[in-house]
């Protein structure tokens, strides 16, 4: 039986740039859909890599002195590096300036120039150097380049195009027919607002006189090829020749992973390209958002770049992992903050997942001999945690399809939580003390650490070593890969009679009094500090995570007065919430309406019913009156 396959892309990364949080967030994002797809069985091929052509590198080159060849050799390092030290499971690193990329390139170019899909127009345009980019008059921002604010040039000269124009409506029926196809939703809609214009042919050359540093045109060697043309096809060069890229299976990728800066390349020019040679377009773009620190840009002059290196050094790998991935819904925009990050390492892993591993080897020590122990049948006790099992593992396979990896961990962690409140319930520690109780003790801890082999390998792509030690603990033998997503179809994969090992804290926590120490010696800025004034930075303003939301659904609670039960969309899932507002609304005149919710305020239970987050709203003399915008703007957008 051949093996089902998926292949998974990250962008490739500019040479020149230093990789920081945002670069890491990307292939981490992607390495745990590789890694989820290797326990499902799949062969999975994970590329990443770097994009070595364009001016920048060759300005870079000039200044240092040294050929842009050993320039870019030198630079593409730190990304190889950073990816190892962040365990990134990737099957090759392509760089844009081999030989095996290059020689596609050129294959593809000669057989469009072939078929007359490339053709040479002479040119007139609005040219900013630092973007490599012509812009037509109308795009100039108050005669400046739209994308950086710098000033542009015009320039009049010969160049080669691309016919991508005539797949205009092709393009627009593809999108329109795929809602697979690009993802989030809201930024499908750009890309569909971006095509009502008309679709110009691309340009793909650049003069070698002007620019020399790229892949010279198979049939005019006066010219190097437009990066962006060169740079795309990374996704197939990989695989070889364009028959060998059709008889690989790896074709079309099943995510190429994009910021949310770069869809538009990718969406457009990369479906077009695809079409012109014969090939499908992947089989999902996925664009996701962007990192701010502290609600500021990350920029070099505000000195708030976060270096994924520092953290590693701090915080473990696996901790950073998490928190990317945890903290913020794919898609959307999220804010980067050391105390953040310190907050969900104490909560999430070291008091709720860490603690429950080390109680439960303890006691499998102290009970049992720190053997696992032989169960009895499931009883009805024990049905609420394993019943909660199979339904955690059942929805985390479904949101892979969303790839709402912040939705999966939740959903993960209502398993942790499930586990702990077993053990509560049951009292292992009262079992112990009668003869009757010990038989039953068995079977309690049996299913404790059933429990935490689940967690174990639905974790897996998180924190890979962090779940290799828990495995170990808990006396399995077997590697989580070998276990796999199968290993957890039926209650009861852990063997008995396996000797655990000594209870090691997969997460040591930071108390208070070791945060400021060790934020300074992140060199985090001050502002990170709390200040105590009744005013606020903005820092912390942003702290609130303002969305709007669409109000799906709306009934009364029962029993209560003022209660209404909401189901609001927020961009990236539906949230339940209850807002106070019966006096002053009526249920069905609620929905469609767009709010503003408090996405990330902890849950709270109102008359039983959880509420997960907090509409806006103001109230004079007992009226309510909802928060809201004078015009249509769409759910999960960020309220500043
Ligand atoms: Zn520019």
């Amino acid at each position: 039986m051949s093996q089902k396959k998926f292949y998974i892309t990250t962008p490739i990364y500019y040479v020149n740039d230093v990789p920081h949080i945002g670069h890491a967030y990307t292939t981490i994002a992607s390495d745990v859909v590789a890694r989820y797809k290797r326990l499902e069985g799949y062969e999975v091929f994970f590329l990443t890599g770097t994009d070595e052509h364009g001016q920048k590198v060759q300005q870079a080159a000039t200044v240092l002195g040294v050929s842009p060849q050993q320039h870019v050799d030198n630079l593409h390092q730190r990304f190889k590096e950073l990816w190892a030290r962040l365990n990134i499971s990737n099957s090759d690193f392509i760089r844009t300036t081999e030989e095996r990329h290059k020689k596609l390139v050129r294959d593809i170019l000669q057989e469009l120039h072939a078929k007359d899909e490339i053709y040479q127009a002479s040119y007139e345009g609005w040219y900013c150097t630092p973007c490599e980019r012509f812009w037509t008059e109308k795009d100039l921002a108050e005669g400046n380049c739209p994308e950086c604010q710098r000033k542009v040039e015009k320039i009049k000269e010969h160049n080669y195009f691309f016919r991508m124009g005539k797949y205009q409506q092709w393009l627009v029926d593809r999108i329109n027919n795929d809602p697979h196809f690009i993802l989030p939703a809201s930024r499908r809609n750009e890309v569909l607002g971006f095509l009502e214009k008309p679709l110009e042919d691309l340009c793909v050359s650049r003069p070698k006189s002007r620019l020399p540093w790229g892949i010279p045109l198979p049939f005019d060697e006066k010219y190097v090829t437009y990066v962006w043309f060169d740079a795309l096809i990374n996704y197939i060069s990989i695989h070889g020749s364009l028959d060998d890229v059709k008889a690989s299976g790896f074709w079309p990728a099943d995510h190429n992973m994009v910021g949310k800066d770069i869809l538009t390349t990718h969406a457009v020019y990369w479906s077009t390209i695809l079409k012109a040679i014969g090939l499908e377009p992947p089989k999902n773009i996925f664009a996701h958002g962007w990192w701010t620190v502290n609600g500021q840009k990350m920029s070099k002059s505000l000195q708030n770049v976060v270096e994924p290196n520092n953290l590693i050094d701090k915080f473990g790998v696996d901790v950073i992992r998490y928190f990317l991935l945890r903290e913020v819904p794919f898609g959307l925009d999220g804010d980067f903050s050391h105390k953040a990050l310190i907050g969900r390492l104490n909560s999430d892993l070291a008091n709720n997942l860490g603690n429950l591993l080390n109680r439960t080897v303890n006691m499998m020590k102290k009970y049992c001999d720190g053997v696992i122990p032989t169960p009895a049948s499931v009883g009805p006790e024990d049905l609420p945690l394993t019943e909660k099992a199979a339904e955690v593992i059942a929805e985390v396979r479904k949101l892979y399809n969303e790839l709402s990896y912040n939705k999966i961990l939740q959903k993960i962690w209502t398993l942790v939580d499930a586990t702990n409140q077993y053990i509560d319930k049951t009292g292992p520690w009262n079992l112990a003390k009668t003869n009757e109780g010990k038989e039953r003790l068995k079977t309690v801890m049996y299913n404790s650490a059933e429990s935490l082999r689940v967690l174990g390998v639905l974790l897996n792509p998180y924190m890979p070593d962090s779940m290799s030690s828990l495995m170990k603990q808990l006396g399995v033998q077997s590697s989580i890969e070998d276990q796999g997503m199968a290993s957890l179809e039926n209650w009861g994969g852990l063997k008995s009679g396996n000797q655990t090992q000594k209870a090691k804290q997969l997460f040591p926590r930071i108390e208070d009094k070791q945060v400021e120490k060790l934020l300074a010696e992140l060199d985090v800025p001050k502002n990170e500090k709390k200040e105590s004034s009744n005013q606020i930075t903005i820092d912390e303003f942003m702290k609130v995570e303002l969305r709007t939301g669409k109000i799906l659904e709306a009934e009364k609670v029962k029993k209560s007065k003022k209660l209404i039960q909401l189901k609001v969309d927020i961009g990236t899932e539906t949230r339940q919430v209850l807002a106070g507002i019966a006096e002053s609304y009526e249920p069905e005149n609620l929905i469609g309406r767009t709010v503003i919710i408090v996405a990330n305020l902890k849950p709270a239970k109102l008359m039983g019913i959880e509420s997960q987050g907090m509409v806006l709203a103001a109230s004079k003399d007992g009226i309510i009156s909802l928060a809201g915008f004078d015009q249509e703007c769409g759910q999960g957008i960020q309220v500043r």
